[in-house]
């Protein structure tokens, strides 16, 4: 499927999504492509009508987290694959937060994959492919300078609220969110918003109609580990996140 708009208007391609400008300069046209990457881009592929899902899962939620009043980036969808945001600075880091211990936690503590953690972990990452993505410490923070400390504050208070929330509606849809990343930048006045997505890419999901370690993962660790059935996994958490939304 062709993006929209022409090349000249491209503000930026990631990994999953194209960035347009639009003549609105507070304003920009994200659009969700079916590209999917792991382990730092090392392992690359597709999934089919992942942009699709991708794009409609993250309406469902901002709109949910709208509702609930945390501010976002999120303005309308205007296709199924194309979502009008506010334009953000985005500050580099991507701030994680852990229910239960999955991936690189596990990896790099040896904590049990499913291990609770309450109070939920609240990490901050370097966004920085050159260097995969590093933990930050509370003291690398300061001396990077990526966020003041007041904002680095706002956006751990932020990304809990954020947990709190979405803990509350996936339980509703009978999936148990067990880690997800979020991103933040500043508008234009200096608010600060959620931008990105909240998709199957960047949460782990996991289905509690299903005890079976590897049946039960509804995301992106599917395509990761080569579980199989990734497209109708992410189908899966899209029909239950919008039929509760349709209930709220
Ligand atoms: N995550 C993400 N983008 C990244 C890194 C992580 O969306 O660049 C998400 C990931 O999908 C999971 C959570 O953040 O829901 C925690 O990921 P983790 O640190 O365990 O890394 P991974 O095991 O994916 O390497």
């Amino acid at each position: 499927m062709a993006s929209p708009g022409n090349t000249s208007k491209k503000l930026y391609e990631g990994k999953a999504k194209i960035i347009y400008r639009t003549p609105d300069p507070q304003v920009l046209l994200t659009y969700f492509k079916d590209d999917a990457t792991a382990f730092n881009a090392q392992k690359r592929g597709q999934i089919t009508g992942k942009g699709k899902i991708n794009c409609t899962i993250s309406t469902y939620l901002f709109q949910c987290l709208e509702q609930a009043g945390i501010p976002t980036h999120w303005i309308s969808t205007p296709g199924d694959r194309q979502m009008y945001v506010k334009a953000l600075t985005i500050f580099p880091l991507e701030v994680v937060v852990r229910n239960l211990a999955a991936g690189s936690l596990c990896r790099q503590t040896g904590l049990a994959l499913g291990y609770r953690l309450d109070p939920p972990l609240v990490e901050f990452y370097y966004k920085n492919d050159a260097l995969a993505d590093p933990l930050l410490t509370p003291d690398r923070l300061r001396v990077m300078g990526l966020a003041t400390p007041d904002q680095v504050h706002i956006l751990g208070t932020k990304a809990l609220e954020i947990n709190h929330i979405l803990q509350h509606f996936f339980r509703a849809c009978a999936i148990t969110l067990v880690d997800f990343k979020l991103e933040f930048g500043l508008d234009h006045r200096g608010n600060i918003l959620l931008g990105d997505e909240i998709s199957p890419d960047t949460c782990r999901l996991w289905d509690q109609n299903s005890q079976d370690e590897t049946q039960r993962v509804m995301d992106k660790d599917r395509f990761r580990q080569d579980l199989g059935q990734v497209e109708q996994a992410y189908q899966r958490v899209l029909e239950r996140v919008a039929a509760q939304s349709t209930k709220n």
